[in-house]
């Protein structure tokens, strides 16, 4: 199974997607898959950042800003 949550990054961090730097503070979405995902097609876990940019892109715009606004 898959999941995506919110998180406010404690450290600078890549975007998976555009690979600009997420900063401190900022909010990102981390993405995480349990081994052998049938949509992923992984073997083990499978964790990616992704900026609050691309998470507004691919629509995920109500995680970011439910998470920013706590
Ligand atoms: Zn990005």
């Amino acid at each position: 199974m898959t999941k995506a949550t919110a998180h406010r990054a404690r450290k600078p961090r890549r975007c998976s997607d555009c690979h600009r730097t997420i900063a401190v503070g900022e909010v990102y979405i981390r993405h995480v898959a349990s081994p052998n995902d049938p949509d992923v097609g992984n073997e083990g876990w499978w964790r990616l950042s992704e900026c609050s940019d691309c998470a507004r892109r691919c629509g995920r715009a109500d995680l970011i800003d439910t998470r920013a606004a706590a």
